[in-house]
């Protein structure tokens, strides 16, 4: 029995039940004069309550039910269809970690957490040490955005010593010995690994994020492969797109999901590769987060992304002057654990290989 008819099986018995006290005689009056689809509608929308998701997510893609429903608190304050705004009562942290030239990113609100990408190889006992001072123990998620050694460096380390619900990757393999170690990783803790597919939602406490990206087929081009993703949380919002550079940054544009957010993490380091007009007028931001290392080899940022933030009134945040930044959310709007850099200073040094 295929999942999706397993999740059914599971749930009828449920759905008979809410069927019967909605009266199925008044569900028919209905279908006849709105038609069939109005009920497939209304169908939907009760087994997106029955399992913990807002009207209108789509579930069939999901790849752990169970965890998702449980992991979704939403229940009460699911507004009308179409409506992503929810009421929340508490804070939502991202923290940009900082890890020299490299992204991690941890998400917290309450109980849950996730982590967006995990530096590099040897930064594994920072970032396991981090996530424990937090009082973090287990992940929701892991995205590993892309397969660059920046990235998912240190993600076999998360996965040995941290409990993982699902491992979110790209659908692009890669041959490297940092990217079989993840893979190794997830095999020894029996970790299944969800490919990013755009469209999907997924909930994390009181948050939710859906996948933007990767859209395309990139071949080798592994920036590109970067898994997107908006976060929402309340009224506020936050985009991360990895490293991808302004093609991908289209290509996202294109899917006609939402893109605007509050705070932007800076693509690619701050790459002006990246964080193309098209996408800043689409994704909009009050503030962008760029996470890179003192002194890296690629100057990042470059100083065409930082003209780009200033001219459009971004507060710029910055790992490599500020180290680790904290944004909190209260579900209206975003603070910050430090006040905005003004240097405007681009990464001095050149000529090294993007990564
Ligand atoms: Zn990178």
């Amino acid at each position: 029995m295929g999942r999706l008819a397993r999740r059914w099986a599971r749930l009828l018995p449920a759905c008979a039940a809410a069927l019967l006290l909605m009266g199925c005689a008044q569900l028919e009056d209905a279908a006849e004069e709105v038609g069939r689809a109005a009920v497939e509608e209304v169908s939907k929308e009760l087994l997106g309550t029955l399992q913990g998701r807002a009207p209108g997510e789509s579930g069939e893609e999901q790849g752990n039910p169970g965890q998702h429903a449980e992991s979704s608190g939403m229940d009460d304050e699911t507004e009308a269809q179409g409506v992503q705004e929810r009421a929340v009562s508490g804070i939502l942290e991202i923290h940009f970690l900082d890890v020299g030239q490299g992204d991690c990113i941890l998400v917290k609100n309450g109980e849950h957490a996730m982590l967006i990408d995990a530096g590099n190889n040897g930064d594994g006992d920072q970032i396991c040490g981090y996530l424990r001072e937090q009082g973090v123990f287990k992940l929701d998620y892991c995205i590993g955005t892309h397969p660059h050694a920046d990235h998912i460096g240190a993600m076999d380390d998360v996965i040995r010593n941290m409990e993982v619900g699902e491992l979110i990757l790209p659908d692009k393999i890669h041959t490297t010995k940092t990217f079989e170690d993840v893979l190794d990783a997830a095999e020894e803790k029996g970790l299944g690994i969800m490919t990013a597919a755009v469209g999907d939602t997924y909930a994390c406490g009181e948050a939710s994020f859906v996948i933007l990206g990767p859209v395309e087929d990139y071949g080798d081009d592994l920036n590109n492969w970067s898994v997107g993703i908006r976060l929402s949380y309340g009224g506020t919002a936050a985009v991360f797109a990895g490293d991808a550079e302004s093609a991908a940054e289209a290509d996202m544009c294109g899917t006609g999901l939402a893109l605007d957010a509050d705070l932007w993490k800076a693509g690619h380091h701050g790459s002006s590769t990246s964080n193309s007009p098209q996408i800043l007028d689409a994704v909009s931001p009050s503030y962008a987060v760029i996470c890179c290392g003192e002194g890296n080899s690629y100057g990042h940022p470059h100083a065409e992304t930082l003209e780009e933030f200033r001219e459009r009134g971004i507060q710029v945040f910055r790992t490599d002057e500020q180290g680790t930044v904290v944004a909190y959310s209260d579900g209206e709007e975003f603070s910050f654990s430090c006040e905005p850099s003004t240097t405007w200073a681009p990464g001095t040094a050149s000529g090294g290989e993007e990564s």
